[in-house]
């Protein structure tokens, strides 16, 4: 070893300079699903090494189930034939340094919480993505909040017009009830009311953006909202207002992660929006230092890395 590796050894040994020793160009996906669509587990390595992509969360899905909250049976699978969370623990397992994973149930399963609580005593490091048809402040999701807290773990959570986690106006008292827990919005609704004149009902708005949405709102005001960037909600956020994407990410630079959640087998070009998006976030971050927040750090600082 010459003196210099040695520096470099030494220096890296010390925790708080570790960000400076190998995380430099480490690109973080905070979601991803395994069974994804049909896709096998493969093609989704090969996926995820296309897209340079570095780490991995798994999200499972909750049992299959015949109940309100899984539209009787029809939300299965996160509605894309994903599977549960033993798979994505096999999977991490067998994938050290590479995937980390979530747990998932049913919220409204009788043994919902004693479940996961099982999986996060296991090495779940994160809860989602909750996906059911109930109110975002029901019961069950208070319950499983409550356990997030105990276990001081994310949610990651898609937001949906009357379809998944309704009642997006009033989530702003989950985020005060909970104060430690960190929120990770997801999908539709959540990209859809960065605009403060979005229509819920449109699921993929379209042109200028006038900041002040609910999201945008909820991003501002609550230490504990961050925002997950994945899928065609995601980009289409960044990607149908550009001036606006801008002025987003530097307001929102220490809330944004890195999410993919295309179920493509390509890693590459127009069918994988996972790729279109980390093209959007180099094209719109103001400085390599606000990527590499939105590609590793803000995960880092809310999600337990092995
Ligand atoms: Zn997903
Ligand atoms: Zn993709």
């Amino acid at each position: 070893m010459n003196r210099r590796q040695f520096t470099i050894t030494t220096a890296c040994g010390l925790a708080g300079l570790a960000t400076a020793c190998g995380r430099k160009n480490e690109v973080i996906d905070i979601h991803q699903h395994l069974s994804y669509s049909g896709r096998n587990d493969v093609d989704f390595l090969k996926h995820q090494e296309t897209m340079s992509i570095t780490r991995s969360v798994l999200l499972p899905a909750a049992s299959q189930l015949t109940m309100f909250s899984t539209h009787l049976g029809k939300s299965n699978g996160l509605a894309a034939g994903v599977s549960v969370t033993e798979a994505a623990a096999t999977y991490a397992k067998n994938h050290p340094g590479k995937f980390v994973y979530f747990c998932n149930e049913v919220p409204d399963k009788e043994d919902a919480v004693a479940t996961m609580e099982g999986w996060l005593k296991k090495g779940a490091v994160g809860i989602g993505e909750l996906k059911f048809n109930m109110p975002c402040d029901a019961d069950p999701m208070i319950r499983i909040f409550e356990l997030a807290n105990e276990y001081a773990v994310p949610v990651l959570i898609h937001f949906e017009h009357e379809m998944y986690n309704l009642g997006f106006e009033r989530f702003h008292k989950v985020l005060e009830r909970f104060p430690k827990v960190n929120f990770i919005g997801h999908a539709q609704t959540w990209w859809g009311n960065i605009d403060a004149n979005h229509d819920q009902s449109v699921m993929y708005p379209k042109g200028k953006v006038t900041p002040g949405g609910l999201t945008d709102r909820y991003l501002a005001d609550y230490p504990n909202m961050y925002a997950d960037l994945s899928a065609g909600s995601g980009r289409n956020a960044l990607a149908r207002d550009p001036e606006h994407a801008v002025a987003f990410i530097e307001r929102h630079q220490d809330k944004l992660c890195l999410g993919t959640d295309c179920s493509d087998i390509v890693g590459i070009g127009e069918a994988c929006s996972g790729s279109q998006q980390i093209a959007n976030l180099k094209q719109f971050s103001p400085s390599t230092k606000i990527q590499r927040k939105i590609f590793s750090q803000n995960a880092r600082r809310i999600i337990r890395f092995a």
